[in-house]
């Protein structure tokens, strides 16, 4: 039996035509898995017995099993899942005055070791099936039920890219007109920086956002953060996010994480400005707030520098706040510390 959420309307049209069903079928099927959210094949009332039958023996209706639910004093929630094979992930909701953004893994661990990630520690186990991508969205719908999911960040565990196909299928999923209809401006890709794959992307014009973390605008110093930068640097990154930025007519954003004696002094601000400046992006620069002893946030003086010298460059940037600290929402990535204004 297959998972029905790994099914995308032109998927299941596929099934069910080499089955002997008509072609509509496969829309209304979509209708009433992804729209009505039936979770029983014999409740589809407008199939036929025959087709009723086939879906019966040919899938499966799953839900993730939720294990743990943590809620941080900002009112950030962070859901831990259970999968069939016994992994677990995580997802994290932000709920905020006009939207609730939630952030979903795409992989269980992750290959690409960035410096301050949790997730990358563990190494890679397996990529999420974009069943298992979309029942993260269904199960926090559903617990956070009748307030709405606005904004979805592939954000979570996992580089999105990395798992590309799955990633891809699910957000074709999200935004087909006939099921869930997800806005494509209110989904956000965050990538280390997988230069063939942010093109890849590109090629597609799913009119989604994309977002970078990028943490510095110099190779040496984005070497030691993320390794995958000796692979891309950072100027084959800035050819591939323009290349994106011009099909999706979007400015791109960069993440920043500051860390005091890493990042901040005011020539890696004025390296940023020129960056930003050069491939049309913002950035999104969050202080480091995490628990390492090793690592400190700048002061205020020193960020009041960094940001003046971004103004006079007339560069776009937003500072924020990461979300959810006390419950360790933000492992993850440098990461699940949201582009809450995208
Ligand atoms: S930051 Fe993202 S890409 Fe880097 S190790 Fe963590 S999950 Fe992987």
């Amino acid at each position: 039996m297959e998972a029905i959420y790994n099914f995308t309307e032109k998927d299941l049209k596929d099934k069910l035509t080499s089955n002997g069903f008509p072609g509509y079928t496969g829309r209304q099927v979509f209708e009433w898995v992804y729209k009505k959210r039936v979770s029983n094949f014999d409740s589809m009332s407008n199939l036929s017995k025959k087709l009723k039958e086939f879906l019966r023996k040919s899938f499966s209706i799953t839900k993730l099993k939720l294990i743990k639910k943590e809620k941080s004093t900002d009112k950030t929630e962070k859901y831990l899942f259970e999968l069939e094979d016994g992994m677990a992930i995580e997802a994290v909701l932000i709920p905020e005055k006009e939207r609730s953004t939630l952030c979903v893994s795409t992989q269980v661990g992750c290959k690409f070791k960035c410096l301050f990630c949790v997730s990358g520690q563990d190494g890679f186990k397996r990529n999420l099936t974009a069943s298992e991508i979309i029942g993260q969205y269904f199960a926090v719908a559903d617990l956070k039920a009748p307030l709405k999911v606005t904004n979805i960040v592939f954000m979570g565990i996992g580089e999105p890219l990395d798992n590309f196909d799955n990633t891809i299928k699910s957000i074709n999923i999200l935004m087909n007109s006939a099921g869930i209809n997800f806005s494509k401006r209110r989904i956000s890709i965050s990538t280390c920086g997988l230069v063939p794959e942010i093109k890849e992307l590109a090629k597609l014009k799913l009119g989604i956002k994309l977002s970078v973390s990028l943490h510095s605008a110099e190779n040496d110093i984005r070497d030691k953060l993320m390794p995958i930068n000796k692979k891309y640097p950072i100027e084959e990154l800035m050819l591939a996010t323009r290349e994106f930025s011009k099909v999706s007519k979007d400015l791109v954003t960069f993440e920043c994480v500051l860390i005091e004696g890493i990042n901040t002094s005011v020539d890696d601000a004025r390296k940023l400005a020129k960056l930003l400046n050069r491939v049309n992006g913002k950035a999104n620069l969050i202080p480091y707030n995490g628990s390492s002893p090793e690592i400190k946030a700048p002061t205020q003086e020193q960020l009041d520098i960094f940001t003046q010298e971004l103004k006079d460059r007339s560069a776009f940037f937003t500072l924020r706040k990461s979300r959810g600290q006390d419950i360790n929402a933000a492992c993850g990535q440098l990461k699940v510390k949201y582009l809450l204004d995208q």
